[in-house]
């Protein structure tokens, strides 16, 4: 019997809703394989925590973490609590502390799922974005000076390292190479900003060289918003830095459906930490505690991470029943222009996979 232990961190809003439905899911799936088993420990950090201990995750969290093979998170944030102080209070140091430096987004247009595109289908949105995860724009460097004085000065650098360059690069080739159209785009934005994002194209330029068999393309990226949204069949993977490749992702969320269904890995390639898998989107106040949350994106997230421990058989099947699911507008929230509750969508996955045809 192969063994994993998963950290669960629902943390808040949503997440509260979504994780606990994707961990029932994992249970039907676990039943139905029988050859894994999932030791899951949920983690109450999160901004709750923050006001009960000045702090979102204990000082030790990250040791805690390295323990288990994988974690499992839903969002933070919170209404009262400033966005940059609960992002770097959880999400950011977990990332970049367990140098979770690939941040990979799959966009894909699901059955029974429109695109605002109009006309366009599945075939035409089928996209890998990465994002570079543990520098460049949120590399965290910069600092105010003369603070609240009328001269007042905030600098927020961004740090682009050849190594940081290189290595996403070298796992976007080689992510591209895997798929069967075999196609990169590097976006940057090396027109306008002559240094970090030219260091971006000669190192593309470079590690090109070792992936013969991928086809590459450059496209700046506010070039790139507007091939999305009209050539979307020309795309493939795309890299980007981590603040293009945040933005690029929503927008290739909202395009594939709703923000509700797309998944995230934040990933260590070398496997020296736990990798992290989490839904885009975050905790969204407004739908929060009212049970209408879409949990597709937690539920493709947890087929991701079954996909990263190895367990592919089991994330295919998972991926099936969330693809028989979406198939039936019956299975569609709110923001996706149904009615369905979380609590629906999240036992029809859990009958597909009881169910012997699957
Ligand atoms: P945060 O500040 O934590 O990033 P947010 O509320 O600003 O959270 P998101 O949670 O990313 O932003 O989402 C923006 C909006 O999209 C939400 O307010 C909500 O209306 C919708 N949304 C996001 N996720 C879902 C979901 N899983 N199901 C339904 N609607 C969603």
């Amino acid at each position: 019997m192969r063994e994993y232990r998963i950290a669960a961190i629902p943390g808040d809003g949503i997440g509260q809703e979504v994780v606990p439905a994707g961990l029932e899911v994992l249970r039907a799936l676990e039943a139905r394989e029988a050859g894994f088993r999932l030791h899951v420990e949920t983690l109450p950090w999160g901004s709750d925590y923050y006001r009960r201990h000045g702090r979102f995750m204990p000082a030790d969290g990250l040791e805690l973490l390295r323990r288990f093979d994988a974690i499992y998170f839903g969002a933070v944030g919170d209404s009262e609590i400033p966005d940059h102080v609960t992002l770097w209070g959880l999400r950011l140091p977990i990332c970049q502390g367990l140098d979770q430096y690939a941040n990979v987004r799959p966009a894909r247009l699901l059955p029974g799922i429109k695109s605002p595109l109009a006309g366009r289908g599945p075939e035409e949105i089928d996209w890998v974005i990465v994002r570079e995860n543990s520098e460049g724009e949120y590399a965290g460097t910069g600092g105010r000076v003369h603070r609240g004085l009328p001269l007042e000065v905030a600098t927020e650098v961004a740090v682009f390292t050849r190594a940081g360059v290189e290595r996403i690069l070298r796992f976007a080739f080689g992510l591209a190479r895997g798929r069967s159209r075999r196609k990169l785009t590097v976006v940057t934005k090396s027109n306008a900003q002559r240094h970090g994002m030219v260091l971006w194209d000669e190192v593309a330029a470079e590690v090109a060289r070792d992936f013969p068999d991928v086809s590459w393309d450059k496209e700046l990226v506010d070039a790139m918003t507007t091939r999305m949204v009209l050539k979307p069949q020309t795309i493939d993977v795309v890299v980007a830095t981590n603040l293009h490749a945040d933005i690029l992702s929503d927008l290739a969320a909202a395009l594939a459906g709703s923000l509700g269904i797309a998944p995230t890995a934040n990933l260590d390639p070398a496997r020296r930490s736990p990798s992290m898998f989490e839904p885009i989107h975050g905790s969204a106040f407004d739908i929060a505690g009212k049970g209408i949350a879409n949990p597709i994106a937690s539920f493709w997230t947890a087929a991701m991470m079954l996909e990263h421990l190895g367990e592919k058989d089991a994330a295919a099947r998972l991926m099936a029943a969330i693809e028989r699911v979406t198939a039936d507008p019956a299975n569609h929230t709110p923001d996706l222009g149904g009615s369905a509750t979380t609590r629906r969508v999240t036992e029809a996955v859990c009958d597909a996979l009881r169910g012997a045809n699957l």
